[in-house]
């Protein structure tokens, strides 16, 4: 069996990173398993790998790329001797402690490591298009998230997608940078909150596309425009837009801990169980970042969260006469 580390971080992006930095400065010697290299924002990263610009993390006045910023976080871990790994989890047994965690083949009889305290720091995904040129144009006009790109589209002309809660307020909140937001929406009736909704059609700089999807995105290198059908007339017609938020929901890669951790209906991790704030439903084990989080979804409070859930591991690690 291999040996009983003091605690595993799963998942490496702001909350993750910043959770090994202080459990290493706790001389706990985290191992943090990283997750393997991929195009899409389930990567050693996490959501910022996919970012361009980021010019709302305190300490960087003149901004600082995503990839950088989490390539310093990871540094920083190291330097204090987090353990990085660049490995994937197949499966988790909860049930007992030490808790088990697999790499590789989920149904080896040998769990890969074993862990006194787990931080669960996986994240979440934005559900995309899944449209040729997607990918590639985030961070070149093509965004899931207006907080931290809605200021580089001032005086553009830009469309949102979705009807919920986001889309609306990721829409409200655009028209205090663009002249004019298209909202495109699938259905005839928005799935938004009342109030949301009042919002959105007071707002003269909101124009409302009903039952309208998005069939093309063009541009090489930089947004140019998207292609948008009527899904009841079939009419296919050009948007001349410089900005696309997408903003159609979240799902967070909880997957892993399904049967095990308590979730809410949506799949978050229910997180605050007792009086430490990352606590989940099983001692020892805690959550923090976008993973259990849909309400702020940033960097910041990803990172606070992180640093929540390694004293919370910290002290219960302590209490229970593992450190
Ligand atoms: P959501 O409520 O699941 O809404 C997703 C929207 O995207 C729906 O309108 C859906 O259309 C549309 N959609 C889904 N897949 C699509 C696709 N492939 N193509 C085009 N459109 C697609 O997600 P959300 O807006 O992110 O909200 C998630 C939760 O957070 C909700 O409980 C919400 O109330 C909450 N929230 C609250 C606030 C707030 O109160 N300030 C702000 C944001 C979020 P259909 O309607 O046709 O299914």
């Amino acid at each position: 069996m291999p040996a009983i580390r003091n605690v595993v971080i799963i998942g490496s992006g702001p909350a993750g990173l910043t959770a090994a930095i202080y459990t290493a400065r706790a001389n706990l010697e985290p191992l943090l398993l990283e997750g393997e290299p991929s195009s899409t924002s389930d990567q050693p990263g996490g959501q910022l790998m996919l970012t361009t610009e980021v010019e709302n993390f305190p300490g960087f006045p003149e901004g600082v790329m995503g990839p950088d910023l989490m390539g310093r976080f990871r540094e920083q871990a190291v330097r204090f001797g987090a353990e990085a790994r660049l490995e994937k989890v197949t499966r988790v047994d909860l049930s007992e402690r030490p808790f088990r965690i697999w790499i590789g083949d989920p149904d080896a009889t040998q769990p890969a490591y074993l862990a006194a305290s787990v931080i669960v720091s996986t994240g979440a995904q934005s559900l995309m298009l899944n449209l040729p040129r997607e990918n590639q144009l985030i961070g070149h006009g093509v965004s899931t998230c207006a907080t931290c790109d809605g200021f580089f589209f001032r005086g553009h002309t830009i469309a949102v997608v979705g009807g919920g809660d986001s889309a609306i307020e990721e829409a409200t909140f655009l028209t205090k940078f663009a002249d004019k937001v298209t909202l495109i929406h699938r259905r005839d009736e928005l799935r938004a909150s009342k109030i949301m909704q009042d919002r959105a059609f007071a707002n003269e700089k909101i124009e409302l596309r009903w039952n309208s999807e998005v069939v093309e995105i063009s541009g090489d290198t930089k947004l140019e425009g998207i292609t948008v059908r009527d899904t009841v007339t079939g009419e296919v017609s050009d948007l001349d837009v410089t900005g696309l938020f997408v903003a159609i929901g979240h799902r967070p890669n909880t997957d892993l801990f399904k049967g095990q951790l308590d979730l809410e209906d949506s799949g978050y991790l229910i997180t605050g169980r007792g009086e430490q704030v990352t606590a989940t439903n099983i001692a020892g084990v805690f959550a923090c970042g976008d993973v259990q989080d849909h309400t702020y979804r940033q960097a910041i409070t990803a990172a606070g969260s992180g640093c929540s859930a390694a004293i919370d591991a910290e002290r219960w690690l302590e209490a229970n006469g593992h450190a």
